[in-house]
C-alpha cells in the first residue's frame, strides 16, 4: 500500500473552505471542510497548507488538475468511513454500531474489511484516534457475532501488510488466534495454523510471544477473550479473566495501564444503544447541516463495500 503524496488543493467547488480528495483509481470525489481534514493530522495539514488561495489562484482547467489531492491506494469505501469519524467522531461507535444491527452479513464482512483498512490507513497518517476507533469496532463486531480470526485475515497481516502499520491488527489478531486454537474446536484450527506458521514465521513468533504473556501474566488463555473490551475504568478484578483490557490494542502514546483511555471521550463510551443526539456545540464537526450538505457520508446501509474477505 503507498501513498501518492503528490498533488493537493483546492475544490474546484467552493472556495478556500473546501478541500476536495479523490481517492481509488476510480477518483470517488470527496469534498471535505479544510479546517476539519487540516485539523485531523499533520499528514493532511502538510498538503493543505500547500494550497494557493483561491483568491490568488487564477483558475482554469490545467491548473485544478495539478491542484487536487489523490490517493489512488485507497480503497473509496474505507475513506467514507475516515470522513464519517471525521465528522461525527464522537458518535462514530453508534453509527456503527447501528449499521451492523441491520447488515446482511456480506456486508458486515466487507464493513469489518473497510474497518481493517482504515486502522492501517490511520497508522500510515499517525492518527491514532482513528486507528482506536477502528479497532474497537472491530472488537464489538467480533463479539456480537462470534467471528473467529480466519487464516485469510492471519495471511494478510502478516503477508501483504507493512509489519509496523499492521503491529496493533497483528496483536489483536494473535490473541484471537490463541483464544480459538485453546478452545472447543480447535482441531481444525490448529491444523490452519500450523500451515500458517510455516508460511509465516513472524506469526509464529509472535503467537509464541503473546502464550508466554498469558503465563507470565497467569491468564487463562481459553476464558480471556480478545473480542472483549474492558474500559480500564471501574474494572472489577474477576473481570479481567475474561476480557482484555481495551487499551490493550490501543495505539495511543499514552501509558496502557490502569489509566484512563485518552480516546475515552471521543470513542464514546456510553452503554450502546445511543440515542441519536442533536448537534453538539462542544465537538470538534461540523452543525449537522453543513453535514447534511457537505458530508459525502451516505447511510452505512448504502454503501457498496469493496470485498477484502
Ligand atoms: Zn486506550
Amino acid at each position: 500500500m503507498r501513498w501518492s503524496t503528490s498533488k493537493t488543493v483546492v475544490g474546484s467547488l467552493e472556495g478556500a473552505d473546501i478541500v476536495t480528495v479523490l481517492v481509488g483509481e476510480e477518483q470517488r470525489e470527496f469534498t471535505i471542510h479544510r479546517n476539519l481534514l487540516s485539523d485531523s493530522c499533520a499528514f493532511f495539514r502538510g498538503h493543505i497548507e500547500a494550497i494557493p488561495s483561491p483568491s490568488h489562484h487564477q483558475q482554469n482547467d490545467d491548473e485544478d488538475e495539478d491542484s487536487i489531492l489523490w490517493l489512488p491506494n485507497e480503497a473509496p469505501d474505507m475513506f467514507e468511513i475516515f470522513v464519517l469519524w471525521l465528522y461525527q467522531r464522537r458518535r462514530f461507535p453508534a453509527f456503527i454500531e447501528s449499521a451492523t444491527q441491520a447488515m446482511c452479513p456480506d456486508k458486515l464482512r466487507t464493513l469489518r474489511t473497510n474497518l481493517v483498512r482504515l486502522h492501517l490507513f490511520a497508522a500510515m497518517i499517525e492518527l491514532p484516534a482513528v486507528q482506536d476507533a477502528a479497532m474497537d469496532a472491530l472488537q464489538d463486531m467480533y463479539l456480537r457475532f462470534d467471528w473467529d480470526m480466519s487464516p485469510h485475515f492471519l495471511a494478510f497481516l502478516y503477508g501483504e501488510c507493512d509489519a509496523q502499520h499492521a503491529v496493533r491488527l497483528r496483536k489483536w489478531a494473535v490473541a484471537m488466534l490463541a483464544w480459538s486454537l485453546h478452545g472447543v474446536d480447535k482441531a481444525a484450527a490448529r491444523h490452519d495454523a500450523d500451515k500458517l506458521f510455516v508460511a509465516y514465521p513472524d506469526l509464529k513468533a509472535d503467537y509464541h510471544m503473546h502464550l508466554q504473556k498469558m503465563v507470565q501474566s497467569r491468564a487463562d488463555v481459553r476464558i480471556k477473550n480478545p473480542q472483549l473490551r474492558l474500559p480500564a475504568n471501574g474494572l472489577r478484578s474477576g473481570e479481567r479473566l475474561f476480557g482484555f483490557r481495551q487499551c490493550t490494542f490501543h495505539s495511543h502514546r499514552a501509558a496502557v495501564g490502569e489509566g484512563t483511555c485518552p480516546h475515552a471521550l471521543a470513542l464514546g463510551q456510553t452503554p450502546f444503544p445511543l440515542p441519536v443526539p442533536g448537534p453538539d456545540k462542544e465537538e470538534v464537526e461540523s452543525d449537522k447541516e453543513e453535514t447534511d450538505i457537505i458530508s459525502p457520508v451516505r447511510d452505512l446501509n448504502e454503501v457498496s463495500y469493496l470485498d477484502l474477505s
